[in-house]
């Protein structure tokens, strides 16, 4: 089955045409969704097990009256007299001792379902997904080639246009270039593919130019011609440096063209395009024949970059030292002026640009790259001639689309107004993701804020020809018609179909737009401001100890900064409805915190004297003994555990002086050497946790870490005292 294609491809594309259009049993993404929270998850004190079971029970029932339906006749294997057998009544014993073990052992598991986890990006998983995934497991579908997984192929196709459509990639005419998505186990592998794309894109016209110069089956387009910043000009003519900096778009749409215009067989072109392709010659001899003059590539990605990218540069041979971190602003968003001045030092070396990255929604802060300026300067640089794609990484934040998207694929309903989320996005990260439609491609996981359990991640492509070349085989021109597999593309191999179970089980009851994901992720940002209000709030001038979240107050047109703090002391103190009821305070609301749902922070300690500590490496070990208060230690019983946070470093090297000078300042050691602080990190996923049947849970929180500072105020100056 692994990699099998060619012989079978037109046979498999039939099977799967007729699957998608069989009378009844055409699975679609279209249908009203559903929309009470209450019924998506299985709730914090499990409120809907006895539903649960029930359908997993189903799930069992249907698998067994499948299998004896399947040739009625065949013979069974396991009798009743061998059910009787010691043999078997042993093993049977032995299933069901170790299972009982398993399931205490795995209570040491971390409590991600609770209101007291603030840690990693970690809460419930949605009904629908459990249920999706385990239905589909019983049949252990593998989405490496359709003839493994003749049901869930066909799912990954309506998955991958149903994300592209939440992060707005339209699925238009003909005419325009379809996007695609597809599955990946997760976010890095979906990056990596990413930039093996982008890699493999950049240099392919070189191979396209080399085939055309000296394959003697291409002579009859010898003359193709394609457009550059200095007007179109016959491909054969360019320079390397031009032909690095052709649009994508160009380049993709190059094999089509020789089959079209020329005429010329799709495998010939295939063939003689490969001969000199980066993925055969390899990077090194690639360099050696067309680079030799210009310097390596490189590619762009801001300093709160997930480690995925360092990966894919060592992996794809482009090496760290070609990945550059571009310098992030006072909000940890990519520097877009510093972006600039390193495109434009490429441009006078003549160093070709793979790719510029912006991260929507980083790990640690949740902060979303200014895209459209990203995008805007991207056109520029192409005036001056330098040309890449743009990628954007949203494993985390990608989600967040929903909250702006309105509902599609669903039937018109007459004078329904859906809505609207408790909160929206903020007006800056709504813009971004106005624009997120012209990057490139996407990574989003489904794993992550899609409330989807793992291993759910995605890639989608702008241009749907993007993917064959991360593919060995020829190019095909690709319409949105039934294919033979999705799984010939990409890094991994053998990848379960029933992930992509779960990712469709909980689109379809709950819609990537306004009225379904938009609604979790609008109440989740809800108790993220919420908790980012209490966190500004709450040390008193009587307290030992500040604390500085990463973000700053908004700057609001008309506002003094003391009006701004009123109004957050109002979002602090009143109730959800309350809040709900001030239009003006929930669109104050909608302005502060990070951009989206993870918060940064870091506590300071004050000396004994009232005035705050004032040396870095002090307040580093004030928040790491905080951490460590806060945190699993293997082999603690974590019954015992109040609350728990995440910590992380961030340090000047990566997100630049800039950034972590004024964080400093704000800590109050800004005359302290050192470029790297440590802070508490927590991704508020819950959207119940400020309106429980006993109040907001944040009053409970608060009392949880004001216990952790006074036990770490007194230890620390404890072991001042002592001479530590
Ligand atoms: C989590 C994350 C990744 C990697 O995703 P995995 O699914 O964990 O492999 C990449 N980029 C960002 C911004 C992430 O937050």
């Amino acid at each position: 089955m692994h990699g099998g294609r060619d012989n079978t491809t037109t046979e498999y594309a039939r099977a799967a045409a007729s699957l998608r259009t069989a009378a009844g049993s055409a699975p679609s993404m279209s249908g009203s969704g559903t929309r009470a929270l209450e019924a998506w998850f299985l709730g914090p004190k499990a409120e809907n097990a006895d539903l649960f079971e029930k359908l997993i029970a189903d799930a069992i029932r249907d698998q067994a009256h499948w299998r004896r339906n399947f040739h009625p006749d065949d013979p069974t294997h396991i009798t009743e007299e061998i059910k009787r057998s010691p043999a078997y009544l042993e093993a049977i014993g032995s299933l069901k001792d170790n299972h009982q073990s398993l399931l205490s052992f795995l209570k040491k598991s971390v409590p991600f379902f609770s209101m007291r986890y603030q840690g990693h990006m970690n809460w419930e998983l949605t009904l629908p997904a459990m249920l999706g995934y385990f239905s589909a497991m019983l049949y252990n579908p593998n989405n490496v080639a359709f003839e493994g997984s003749t049901a869930t192929t066909i799912l990954e196709l309506l998955v991958g246009d149903d994300i592209c459509r939440m992060l707005g990639y339209e699925i238009s005419g003909p005419d325009a270039p379809r996007p695609w998505g597809h599955i990946t186990c997760d976010g890095t592998v979906a990056n990596i593919e990413a930039v093996w794309a982008a890699r493999n894109v950049k240099l392919y016209p070189l191979a396209v130019q080399e085939a055309l110069r000296t394959d003697s089956s291409l002579a009859g387009a010898a003359g193709i011609e394609v457009a550059t910043s200095g007007g179109t000009r016959r491909l054969v003519d360019l320079d390397p440096w031009d032909v690095l900096n052709l649009r994508a778009d160009d380049v993709l749409a190059l094999p089509g063209r020789l089959q079209q215009e020329f005429g010329i067989p799709g495998e010939v072109v295939g063939k003689a395009i490969a001969k000199f392709s980066v993925q055969t010659l390899g990077l090194v001899e690639f360099h050696r024949r067309f680079l030799r003059d210009l310097p390596s590539p490189v590619l762009f990605v801001p300093g709160t970059k997930h480690y995925s990218f360092p990966k894919a540069a060592a992996l794809l041979g482009i090496g760290a030292e070609n990945l550059r971190d571009v310098p992030v602003d006072l909000e940890a968003r990519l520097d877009v002026n510093e972006l600039r001045k390193m495109l434009e030092t490429c441009l006078q070396e003549k160093r070709a640009v793979y790719t510029a990255v912006c991260v929507i929604g980083s790990t640690e802060e949740s902060a979303v790259d200014p895209v459209d300026k990203v995008l805007k300067l991207r056109d520029d640089m192409r005036f001056k001639g330098l040309d890449f794609v743009v990628h954007a990484d949203s494993a985390w934040g990608g989600y967040h689309a929903s909250v702006d998207r309105d509902d599609f694929d669903m039937p018109a309903r007459p004078g329904f107004v859906p809505p609207p989320p408790a909160m929206t996005l903020g007006k800056y990260v709504t813009r971004q993701f106005r624009q997120l439609g012209k990057v490139d491609s996407i990574t989003v996981d489904p794993h992550k804020s899609g409330y989807i359990p793992y291993p759910a991640g995605a890639l989608c492509y702008r241009n749907s020809a993007m993917r064959d070349l991360v593919s060995f085989s020829a190019p095909v021109v690709f319409h949105g018609d039934a294919e033979p597999t999705v799984g010939i593309y990409g890094v991994e191999g053998s990848k379960p179909g029933a992930a992509v179970a779960a990712v469709y089980l909980s689109h379809k009851v709950i819609r990537p737009s306004k009225s379904g994901y938009g609604k979790i992720i609008g109440q989740a940002l809800f108790s993220c401001r919420k908790l980012y209000a209490r966190l500004l709030s709450m040390a008193k001038d009587s307290d030992p100890f500040v604390v500085v979240p990463l973000n700053t107050l908004p700057k609001i047109n008309g506002k003094s900064s003391e009006e701004v703090r009123g109004l957050l002391r109002e979002v602090d103190s009143k109730t959800g409805q309350e809040i709900e009821a001030d239009r003006q305070l929930l669109a104050f609301m909608s302005e502060i915190g990070p951009d989206q749902n993870i918060l940064a922070y870091a506590f300071n300690l004050k000396n004994a004297d009232g005035t705050v500590n004032a040396s870095l490496d002090l307040c580093n070990r004030f928040n790491k003994s905080l951490y460590e208060r806060l945190s699993i230690d293997p082999g603690r019983d974590i019954y015992g555990y109040d609350l728990i946070v995440s910590t992380t470093d961030l340090d000047a090297e990566q997100y630049g002086n800039r950034f972590i000078d004024d964080y400093k300042n704000r800590l109050g050691v800004g005359a302290s050497s050192g470029g790297r602080i440590t802070v508490l990190r927590s991704v508020v996923m819950n959207p119940w946790l400020t309106d429980t049947p006993q109040g907001s849970f944040i009053d409970v929180l608060e009392n949880e870490f004001r216990k952790v500072l006074t036990e770490a105020v007194g230890t620390i100056r404890g072991s001042y005292t002592r001479g530590f």
